[in-house]
């Protein structure tokens, strides 16, 4: 990856740095997200976990309740408490959803695709010809082939680790 992707906290405590670029980005309408967030939606970068790279500080990883009932780990700067990304299903930190408005640059990553817009608020129009999808989606039916294939790696070290446990 040429360009530099780096974000962090607000007081500056944690700094990462993205290894490559993400996966898939998801604008997430759900109302979890709108209370997480303050806000009328989430917008996150889904990466592995090698891939987000923590170069200054150590986020606290805080166990939270998530839409999908599996739970989620919130990495949350020790100081500030600004959340940069998380943990999804209950499965360990192999993938994080990490907050793009967290980047330095936050305009980078636009949306791939809208989710759970069944609960989007009213006043949020979705570009003409966006994917959009009432709730969730299957990846296999709509990830461009390399982010599938970067997904594949990830599941089956997902299912090594879970045949150990
Ligand atoms: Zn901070
Ligand atoms: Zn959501």
């Amino acid at each position: 990856m040429d360009e530099k992707y780096e974000g962090g906290c607000t007081c500056g405590e944690v700094r990462y740095r993205l290894l490559a670029r993400p996966m898939f980005v998801h604008c997430c309408h759900c109302t979890w997200c709108q209370r997480e967030t303050g806000s009328a939606f989430a917008l996150n970068a889904l990466l592995e976990s090698e891939n987000v790279e923590v170069t200054q500080g150590s986020p606290e990883l805080v166990d939270t309740p998530s839409n999908s009932g599996t739970g989620q780990a919130i990495a949350r700067c020790p100081k500030c408490r600004i959340a940069l990304w998380s943990n999804y299903g209950g499965i360990g930190d192999f993938f994080r959803f990490l907050r793009v408005g967290t980047l330095d640059w936050p305009a980078r990553f636009a949306p791939d695709i809208h989710i759970f817009t069944s609960t989007k608020q009213s006043w949020v129009a979705i570009p003409e010809g966006m994917r959009a999808v009432p709730e969730y989606y299957k990846s296999a039916e709509i990830w461009p082939k390399e982010s599938l294939e970067r997904r594949e790696k990830v599941m089956a070290r997902v299912k090594a680790a879970k045949a150990k446990a």
